[in-house]
């Protein structure tokens, strides 16, 4: 696996592109790699002739500072478990590179600001739309793989690229969970060990509520019956429980059995912030 750490490195990589008339596969990260991304590289191993997985935890995106600060960085056991995946390239910057100055642009995404993690995370979407952007311009990939994971992310993404008339492909990919439910995620390590175990809450509150919503209750009790199943435990903070549609993420306040519907979850657990969702297409 090639490693490039600057933009000479990605200078070489365009060039082999376009000489061999290749496809390049893009999955940006933050590193601290699990499963989930595997599957994001696996997939985008299959439809492309080269893939480059990213590593970058992007200050600009946390809107808590002791979130960055804990934010796990193995990165030699990335690029191992990069190098073991067969990847063919990683791409390791550093904010002199992301960051050659202080950005003065901002994106604002209209609704989506104000919803979900829009209303908790303020800034956050102006920092991931800030990323993703300048990697976009970066990298230059035929198609970028994102997860379902992150589904407010995705719809930022779609935005962006739409506004902004990236020529890039975006791919969604499922979200891969532990054996008990629990969405793989960066942020699990994190979680202590008497919270990991609680940790499938989320999941189960998901499952339940798609189950209710199938069978006609109404979204208030839906949400009644899920914030009760979580806040039941105190070391949950529940930040929101939605059921919003799945193209605008507006809240439905009424089940008219509209498909497809996303049910969306955010809550700490101890000190950790976890999010989750689950389609019902
Ligand atoms: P992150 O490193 O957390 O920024 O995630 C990088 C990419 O991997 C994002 O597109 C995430 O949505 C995706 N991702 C994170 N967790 C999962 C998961 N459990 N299953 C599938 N994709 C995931």
């Amino acid at each position: 696996m090639n490693i490039i750490r600057d933009k000479s490195g990605l200078d070489e990589l365009h060039r082999k592109i376009q000489a061999e008339n290749a496809s390049l596969g893009f999955i940006p990260t933050m590193g601290a790699l699990h499963q989930g991304h595997l599957s994001l590289i696996e997939r985008a191993q299959k439809e492309n002739t080269y893939t480059i997985c990213s590593v970058y935890v992007n200050p600009t995106q946390f809107n808590d500072p002791k979130d960055f600060d804990r934010y796990p960085r193995p990165i030699e056991n990335d690029l191992k478990i990069l190098e073991k995946s067969g990847c063919d390239y990683a791409f390791v910057p550093t904010n002199d590179i992301m960051y050659v100055q202080k950005t003065v642009m901002k994106y604002d995404f209209g609704s989506l600001e104000h919803v979900m993690e829009g209303k908790f995370r303020p800034g956050h979407f102006n920092g991931v739309a800030t990323i993703v952007g300048k990697l976009f311009n970066l990298v230059k990939p035929t198609r970028a793989y994102f997860g379902q994971k992150d589904l407010q992310q995705t719809v930022v993404i779609r935005t962006l690229v739409n506004d902004l008339s990236f020529d890039i492909e975006l791919v969604i990919c499922d979200t891969l969970r532990e054996p008990d439910g629990l969405a793989m995620s960066s942020r699990n390590t994190l979680l202590k060990p008497e919270h990991r175990s609680k940790a499938v809450l989320l999941y189960k509150a998901l499952s339940q509520a798609k189950e209710l919503y199938l069978s006609g209750a109404s979204i208030s009790d839906i949400q009644k019956s899920a914030t009760a199943a979580i806040v039941s435990d105190k070391d949950f903070k529940l930040e929101y429980f939605e059921i919003v549609d799945l193209q605008s993420l507006i809240s439905l306040k009424e089940n008219t059995g509209l498909k497809p519907v996303a049910i969306c979850v955010a809550s700490f657990l101890g000190e950790i912030r976890l999010i989750d969702n689950m389609v019902i297409s």
